[in-house]
């Protein structure tokens, strides 16, 4: 019959399980060591499987967190994790107020990822250098409730000065292909009468 206070530490090696009692470290095989389990056991474990955690990604109002490296099994903090500083604000324009033809507008930098305000640009109002209107034309201080027949000349050169700019472009890109052709004629042709009177002065040789 086996007795077991008769067994030496070096002769056990509890290779990983769950003990409802401490284990002194000497009887755990190589590499493997007792985690108190928080209730008086313990967990014999070789951390061999790990995993991060309380990682935390950085935005840019808070700084992040790489995590800890934590034994998979019994959960023993291996490793603790740095702190990531925070990370710049992804701005992007956003038009705020729209520029009238007497008031000018707004764009502001908003961050994508916050909501955090930026610079803010003015933009100024589209009609200001075409005609001086009066104070009374202004709509805040307009009393007349009827509507408008006639509204601001809305400012819409973009259509109109694209399409001839496109055409623009094309007949130059014609005319540069012409060009180009041109020369590789021109080439081509002093090629032909060199290589002829080089023809020449050997034959003549
Ligand atoms: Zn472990
Ligand atoms: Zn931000």
């Amino acid at each position: 019959m086996a007795v077991a206070g008769a067994i030496r530490p070096s002769t056990v090696g509890i290779a990983g399980g769950v003990f409802l009692e401490k284990v002194k470290p000497e009887y755990c095989a190589e590499g493997f060591e007792p985690v108190p389990d928080g209730n008086g056991g313990c967990i014999v474990c070789d951390h061999a499987a790990t995993e991060t955690r309380n990682a935390v990604a950085a935005s840019c109002s808070e700084k992040g967190y790489t995590g800890d490296t934590v034994c998979a099994t019994c959960g023993k903090v291996l490793l603790g994790g740095e702190d990531v500083p925070m990370a710049d604000h992804v701005y992007s324009w956003i038009v705020e107020k729209e520029p009238s033809a007497v008031q000018s507008g707004l764009r502001v930098e908003v961050c994508e990822r916050c909501g955090n305000r930026g610079v803010a640009v003015e933009i100024p109002a589209t009609g200001a250098s075409e005609s001086e209107v009066p104070e009374s034309s202004e709509p805040d201080t307009l009393t007349d409730p009827t509507p408008h027949p006639i509204e601001a000349p809305s400012p819409e050169p973009k259509r109109s000065s694209v399409a001839p700019l496109t055409g623009d472009a094309n007949a130059a890109a014609f005319g540069l292909g012409c060009v180009l052709l041109a020369g590789v004629c021109l080439l081509a042709g002093k090629l032909a009468v060199l290589r002829r009177r080089m023809h020449y002065s050997q034959s003549s040789e």
